[in-house]
């Protein structure tokens, strides 16, 4: 229903000049001001020195801040956060995004729905994976991970495997959705593709951001950069690269939100 992401630019040592927000903080921001789309769920996932980091409750996002403070999580400035409105599988903590698959290396948040999820989910277990949730994005975020383990064992892909991998993904999936996922291998980096379905970008100073609409960030940025169709955008602290699902290179829609938030 809601997304968030966020790479920022974590300070240098023994100062804290060049430091920009921390995570977490714009993930709960921006989850803040998308309640007015309505949701069942909330979750985090984070980027830290110990790999994935992932928080999620089902329920209002002040469930989600419980869990927080009782489960604090380490300072991060890279990561991805979601409210749920549930298609397929009810809203509990289990369906809730994000999803960590491959081995807790890799984040996966969804909107819209994924209609051939059911086949992709039988080649999916006959190649030995098992599932946690009953969502069409677990199976998304799987075949993620599957195709990143294969590319990470050609060995051939340069640049961020991740953004590769989500190309190709997004290439056999069908249906609507904004998918965007993180993971340990990249840390800085957050992909996202999408397909009839919203995403935009938020330029800042060291920092950048993706919503499924400015209220994601407009709290820190008022330029923003829309999507066009079957587009994948990836973003780092200081870079944002847009191309299409065979990653040719791409442009997004660059405007100033006029908004009086
Ligand atoms: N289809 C996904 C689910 O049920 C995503 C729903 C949404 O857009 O929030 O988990």
């Amino acid at each position: 229903c809601g997304i968030v992401g966020y790479a920022g630019t974590a300070p240098a040592q023994g100062s804290t000049s060049s430091a920009t927000h921390g995570a977490l903080e714009v993930l709960v921001e921006g989850l803040r001001r998308l309640e007015y789309r309505g949701y069942d769920s909330a979750g985090v996932a984070l980027v830290t020195a110990n790999g994935i980091e992932m928080r999620k409750k089902s329920g209002k996002l002040a469930r989600l801040l419980d869990e927080l403070d009782a489960n604090p999580l380490p300072a991060s400035v890279t990561g991805i956060g979601h409210t749920r409105w549930a298609t397929h599988g009810g809203p509990t903590d289990a369906n809730a995004h994000p999803h960590v698959v491959a081995g807790g290396k890799l984040a996966v948040i969804h909107n819209g729905i994924i209609e051939n999820y059911a086949p992709l989910k039988a080649e999916l277990v006959a190649h030995g994976h098992s599932f946690r949730s009953q969502t069409d994005t677990e199976v998304a975020a799987t075949l993620l991970g599957e195709v990143y383990q294969d590319l990470e064992a050609a060995g051939t892909v340069e640049g961020s495997l991740l953004s590769t991998a989500m190309q190709m993904v997004a290439q056999r999936l069908e249906g609507a959705f904004t998918l965007v996922a993180t993971h340990a291998n990249e840390p800085g980096v957050v992909v996202a593709a999408r397909r009839n379905s919203p995403l935009v970008v938020g330029l800042g100073d060291g920092e950048n951001f993706l919503g499924s609409d400015v209220s994601g960030f407009i709290d820190y940025t008022r330029r923003a950069v829309e999507l066009g169709q079957d587009q994948v955008v990836t973003i780092t602290a200081d870079n944002v690269t847009i191309t299409d699902f065979h990653g040719v290179p791409a442009e997004g829609r660059e405007y100033l939100v006029d908004w009086d938030a």
